[in-house]
C-alpha cells in the first residue's frame, strides 16, 4: 500500500497554515483536480481530488486538525497484539507501525522503571546510525485524563554538539585518515594454525573502526560528537487517556549519529488513584452515601461528575443498597474511537449512628407501624 501523503503536502501549505490560507489551496486544487475538469484523466484526477478533499476535510476543523498535529494520520489507536500490556500508541508523525526488530527495544525499555534509554548501539565502522528511543513517565490525575491535558516535561536529552556539528573534531583542525587501517576501520590479520591459515577481521584499535583520526577533540562534547542537554518539551495528552498507555512522539529521542535520524520518544501515562472515582475501560464508577430516609422516599441527588460538574439525577421511592444506576455517555471519551464510556454510580445506604431525642422517637413510632407489618421474607431453603 502507498504511504499516505502528508495532509499539509497535499494542499501545498504551510504546517502553520491559516484557515484562510488552507481555504485558498483547497480551492484551488479542487478546481484543479475536480474529475469533470480532467476528461482525459478522470481516473487519476478523482483520486487526487479525494486525497484533496480529506485532506481539507480534516484541516479545516480545528479539532481534527489537532488531533492530526498530534498523532498523524491514523489518530491515537491501538498497539494491536500487544493488548496485554494495556499498550497503546499514538504518533506526532503517523503511526507507521513496527517491525520486529523494533519491538524487542520497546518492550525491554518499557519493562525498567525511570527514564531509560533504548535503542541499537553501532560497532564497528558504520553509516548515519538512528538515535536512542528514550522512555519518559509521567503521572496525571484522573480529572486531566478525563479532560485531557497539556504538560510540560523536562529530561536530559543527547543532542548533536553545536560547537562541532557533530563531527566530535575541535573547529579549524583536520581529521586524518587512519594510517594503521587505511580508512577502512578494519584490519585483516592472517594467522597460521594447525588448520592452516587463517584470515581474521578486527575492528582497527587505532580509529576504532572510524577510519578516521581526529587529531584535536572539540572540548565542547570532548570528541563524542554530542552532548547530554536539558530539554523542555509540550506534551498533549488527549482527553480519555488510560493509566499504562503510551504517546510516541517521532523524532523526540535523542540525536542520530553522523547524520542519523532522531530516536523517538515513548511517554507513558500513569493515572493517579482519586478518592472518590474508578475507570475499568471507558466507564467511570462511584460510590455516593445516600440516607435511608432518601432510599426510602426517593431523593434528587447531586451527582459530582469528574469534569467538576454536578448532574441532578433521581432515585425512586424504595432504592435499595448496592442499586446501580448508569447515567449514559458521561465517562471517559474514547481516545480511539468517537464515543464515550459510562459514569455507573452505587448508592450506598447509611443508618444513621445517632440520633435526636426526636429523631429516635420518630423512629420508634414508624418501628411500631412496622412491626405491625413485618418484612416479607422469602422463601429459604427449608420452604
Ligand atoms: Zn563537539
Ligand atoms: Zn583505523
Amino acid at each position: 500500500m502507498a504511504e499516505k501523503r502528508d495532509y499539509y503536502e497535499v494542499l501545498g501549505v504551510d504546517k502553520n497554515a491559516t484557515d484562510d490560507e488552507l481555504k485558498k489551496a483547497y480551492r484551488r486544487l479542487a478546481k484543479k483536480y475536480h474529475p469533470d475538469a480532467n476528461p482525459d484523466n478522470k481516473k487519476e484526477a478523482e483520486a487526487k481530488f479525494k486525497e484533496v478533499n480529506e485532506a481539507y476535510e480534516n484541516l479545516s476543523d480545528p479539532q481534527k486538525r489537532r488531533m492530526y498535529d498530534q498523532f498523524g494520520h491514523n489518530g491515537p489507536q491501538g498497539f494491536g497484539g500487544a493488548g496485554q500490556n494495556g499498550y497503546y500508541s499514538y504518533s506526532t508523525s503517523g503511526f507507521d507501525g513496527f517491525d520486529m526488530g523494533d519491538l524487542g527495544d520497546i518492550f525491554s525499555s518499557f519493562f525498567g522503571s525511570g527514564f531509560g534509554t533504548s535503542g541499537r548501539t553501532s560497532k564497528g565502522r558504520s553509516g548515519p546510525t538512528k538515535g536512542a528511543d528514550l522512555r519518559y513517565d509521567i503521572e496525571i490525575s484522573f480529572e486531566d485524563a478525563f479532560l485531557g491535558v497539556e504538560k510540560e516535561i523536562s529530561f536530559n536529552r543527547e543532542e548533536t554538539c553545536s560547537t562541532c556539528n557533530g563531527t566530535g573534531a575541535k573547529p579549524g583542525t583536520k581529521v586524518q585518515t587512519c594510517s594503521m587501517c587505511g580508512g577502512t576501520g578494519q584490519i585483516k590479520q592472517v594467522q597460521t594454525t594447525i588448520l592452516g591459515q587463517m584470515q581474521t577481521t578486527r575492528t582497527c584499535t587505532a580509529c576504532h573502526g572510524e577510519g578516521k583520526i581526529i587529531t584535536e577533540h572539540c572540548e565542547t562534547c570532548k570528541g563524542k560528537g554530542k552532548i547530554k542537554k536539558p530539554t523542555k518539551i509540550k506534551i498533549k495528552i488527549p482527553a480519555g487517556i488510560d493509566d499504562n498507555q503510551t504517546i510516541i512522539l517521532r523524532g523526540e529521542g535523542a540525536a542520530g549519529t553522523k547524520g542519523g535520524p532522531k530516536g523517538d520518544l515513548y511517554i507513558t501515562v500513569h493515572l493517579k488513584r482519586h478518592h472518590l472515582y474508578t475507570r475499568k475501560d471507558d466507564n467511570v464508577y462511584c460510590d455516593i452515601p445516600i440516607t435511608f430516609t432518601q432510599a426510602t422516599l426517593g431523593a434528587d441527588l447531586d451527582i459530582p461528575m469528574v469534569d467538576g460538574s454536578k448532574l441532578k439525577f433521581k432515585i425512586p421511592e424504595g432504592t435499595q443498597t448496592d442499586t446501580k444506576f448508569r447515567i449514559k455517555g458521561k465517562g471517559f471519551k474514547n481516545v480511539n474511537r468517537s464515543y464515550e464510556g459510562d459514569f455507573i454510580f452505587t448508592v450506598i445506604v447509611q443508618t444513621p449512628k445517632r440520633l435526636t431525642k426526636e429523631q429516635r422517637e420518630l423512629i420508634e413510632q414508624l418501628a411500631k407501624t412496622m412491626n405491625e407489618q413485618p418484612p416479607v421474607r422469602k422463601k429459604g431453603i427449608f420452604g
